[in-house]
Order: structure tokens, then sequence, then C-alpha cells
């Protein structure tokens, strides 16, 4: 299990997430779909640098 450290973009809260699986290179896909316990929304994060899809897309 490994953690990931995300902002969320509703609330501006720093959140911790907790993954159940560790990546695996050749197989890991970049975003992972997580419950956001502050907004309880879906997010999509990338896993390698804590960036939520579609953020800093410019
Ligand atoms: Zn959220």
């Amino acid at each position: 299990m490994s953690d990931l450290l995300y902002r969320c973009p509703r609330t501006n809260l720093n959140v911790q997430a907790w993954l159940h699986d560790d990546p695996a290179p050749e197989k890991a896909r970049d975003f992972e779909g997580i419950t956001c316990p502050a907004c309880t929304q879906l997010h999509f994060i990338n896993r390698t640098t804590g960036k939520l899809l579609g953020e800093d897309a410019s």
C-alpha cells in the first residue's frame, strides 16, 4: 500500500489518500481514481506526480 498526497480542487484542502496496490511501472495507470474524503467526489490523480487530471494542462 502506498499513500498519495494531493490537493482537493473543490475544498482546497490537502488530502492524503491511500492506494491499495503498489504501482508496477510497466502496467500502472497514469491516473488513479480516488473518492475524495474531503468532498466525497471522485478525483483522478496522477500517482507519480500527485497532480489532478486536467490540472496543469496548459
Ligand atoms: Zn475532493
